[in-house]
């Protein structure tokens, strides 16, 4: 395999030091050209002195003089700080993959400019699809690039497919771990505290996501991701809980054989898989033994007290700007559940008035999403 040369866009979170663990134990088979992210300088100082970079990108302004400083005695690393340079740095030609692991609708726009500038994107920011879907895939087969999916469970999928190009999808299985509050009624949830909701049994993950885990978002955002990344009707999409988290998720074909893909937990593995694609790097990760795990168990997801799945549902199949909405409320009601301003189960109710009172589109564009997302972030915020 050529050396491949990676834009790392979020570079300090869970997934991108995750990335980074990725190349330190591959040498010689990637080089980072791009590291960013928001407001974690000192940690991406660290990691600009260990990859020697070509461009950082801090999100906030207010940390650039900080780093331009402190990288003054390193000239080959260019300091760049704010939203446009985000767009510009993934668009340069010394990037061959975008890895995509920033959080939210902030994934957006510099997906679209990588995407144009015809690189792969091992895409993490699933919000970007939800948000997006149709106009992201459409952008793709328009210019060329690949999406490589590093989300576990559409990893699995990815993985399932390959071969069975020529041959349809009867439908795929998605797996959810169901989170720390599986088995929970909703009087029990009423209480729940943020310490609770952060504590994933299975996943070491950023903040949002774990508390998208806890309310079942996340499995809601990933119906929605493996619709447009594997051009699935609504109808060809289940979800099952399966709380050891070891089948990442499965395909049946029209056969009715299903293939699933298995592993431990460790996202390190279908980061790997999508920054190495086509090949399988040799690696030396913890191996799963099934006598550890003797059994796994399999349930339906409890979608009266878990309300954010069927929601996402509903967006994903009222379709246009709907799941956008669904996504932007989201992230202020997960934001305001982290700053102890609602209640667990009141993180539904924002969502769930969001999609009845923002203005639906059927045909978004790209500036819609922008204005759509800008309402509901209004709205949300005056419903909170
Ligand atoms: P983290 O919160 O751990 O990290 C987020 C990264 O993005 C940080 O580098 C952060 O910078 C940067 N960032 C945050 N906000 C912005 C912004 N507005 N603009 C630019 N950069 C920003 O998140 P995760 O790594 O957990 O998740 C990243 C993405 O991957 C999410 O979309 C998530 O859904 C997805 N994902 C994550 C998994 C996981 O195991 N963590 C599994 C599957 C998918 P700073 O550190 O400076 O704040």
């Amino acid at each position: 395999m050529k050396t491949k040369s990676l834009a790392l866009l979020g570079a300090t979170g869970s997934i991108g030091t995750q990335a980074l663990e990725v190349v330190r134990q591959q040498p010689g088979r990637f080089r980072v050209a791009v590291l960013t992210a928001q407001r974690n300088a000192a940690l991406l100082l660290a990691q600009a002195r260990e990859f020697r970079p070509a461009a950082v990108v801090i999100g906030e302004e207010s940390q650039y003089q900080f780093l331009k400083e402190a990288l003054a005695n390193q000239p080959e690393t260019q300091v760049l700080a704010g939203a446009a340079a985000l767009a510009e740095v993934v668009t340069r030609p010394d990037v061959d993959v975008v890895l995509t692991a920033l959080v939210g609708y902030a994934g957006l726009l510099p997906t679209v400019a990588a995407i144009r500038a015809g690189k792969d994107i091992a895409l993490a920011n699933k919000e970007t699809l939800v948000v997006a879907g149709e106009l992201i895939t459409g952008l793709v087969r328009q210019h060329g690039g690949r999406l490589l999916p590093v989300d576990s469970e559409h990893s699995a999928i990815f993985q399932c497919l390959v071969g069975e190009e020529a041959n349809p999808i009867e439908k795929i299985i998605l797996t959810a771990s169901g989170g720390p509050f599986r088995g929970r009624d909703r009087a029990a949830l009423a209480t729940v505290t943020k310490a609770q909701a952060l504590k994933h049994p299975n996943w070491d993950m950023g903040a949002k996501i774990t508390i998208d885990s806890a309310s079942l978002m996340n499995k809601g955002l990933e119906v929605i991701e493996a619709k447009w990344l594997f051009n699935l009707t609504n109808e060809q999409i289940e979800v099952v809980v399966h709380p050891q988290s070891i089948v990442h998720s499965l395909v049946q074909f029209q056969d009715g054989s299903l293939k699933a893909q298995l592993g431990l937990p460790d996202m390190k593995l279908p980061i790997q898989y999508a920054l190495g694609f086509p090949e399988r790097l040799g690696n030396d990760f913890p191996r799963f033994s099934f006598l550890a795990y003797p059994t796994l168990t399999f349930e339906a997801p409890d979608t009266a007290t878990f309300r954010n799945l069927p929601l996402a549902f509903a967006a994903m199949r009222r379709g246009g700007n709907a799941p956008c909405i669904l996504n932007a409320a989201n992230e202020v009601a997960v934001a305001a559940f982290l700053r102890e301003q609602v209640s667990f189960l009141g993180m539904a109710d924002v969502v769930e008035s969001c999609l009845d009172r923002v203005s639906y589109l059927a045909e978004p564009q790209l500036a819609d999403y922008a204005a759509t997302d800008a309402e509901t972030r209004r709205v949300a915020a005056e419903l909170l």
